[in-house]
């Protein structure tokens, strides 16, 4: 599925981020940056020690922030790591600290002069974040700062399985829609 968001294109596929050829993909990294299971794990065996080389460097990362490296031996040239916060039932803030990761890392693509950003479903796996309304956060989000800013050209979300899928496919016909 794919819109138009004044000039930038934001699509939905299903797949395996690691394997996506844009400026950027995005990590759903944990705040040591030191690598973990779940999207992290994959992104680091597919792209190589210099990643976690680089992530040695950068002293941590605080929930809802973002910090660039390469990409190793990723299709992608770079990688933007962000932590996406613990689900503990929705009181702690946890809606505003996932818009910030995706606010952060659409910031940090475009200081870097990137133009396509690839992100995970951040929070919806270890972190437990509920799928349906993590994939109004992050559609939301990304549609906001797209309407304000017209640096990122494409932004797409890698759905690991169906279910992640249909949960963000819901979201954007409801947010188009302006069911949301
Ligand atoms: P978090 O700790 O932020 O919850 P996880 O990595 O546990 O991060 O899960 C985030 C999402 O990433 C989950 O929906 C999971 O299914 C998905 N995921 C896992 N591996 C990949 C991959 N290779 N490509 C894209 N998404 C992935």
């Amino acid at each position: 599925m794919q819109v138009t968001i004044e000039q930038s294109k934001l699509e939905l596929v299903e797949g395996d981020i690691t394997k996506q050829s844009v400026d950027a993909i995005v990590n759903a990294a944990n705040t040591s940056l030191l690598g973990g299971g779940g999207v992290d794990g994959a992104i680091h065996r597919a792209g190589g020690p210099a990643i976690l080389e680089e992530c040695k460097r950068l002293g941590g990362c605080e929930t809802g922030d973002a910090k660039i490296t390469t990409g190793g031996n990723l299709p992608a040239r770079h990688v933007i790591h962000t932590v996406g916060p613990v689900w503990h039932g929705g009181r702690s803030g946890e809606r505003e600290k996932l818009a910030s990761c995706y606010r952060r890392s659409l910031e940090v693509a475009r200081e870097n002069g990137l133009t396509s950003v690839a992100f995970p479903s951040i929070s919806t796996g270890a972190y437990r974040y509920p799928l349906d309304e993590a994939a109004k956060v992050a559609l939301r989000t990304v549609k906001e700062y797209l309407e304000a800013h017209t640096d990122i050209e494409l932004v797409r979300f890698v759905l690991f399985g169906p279910e992640s899928y249909r949960a963000y496919e819901q979201a954007l016909e409801d947010l188009t829609a302006g069911r949301a």
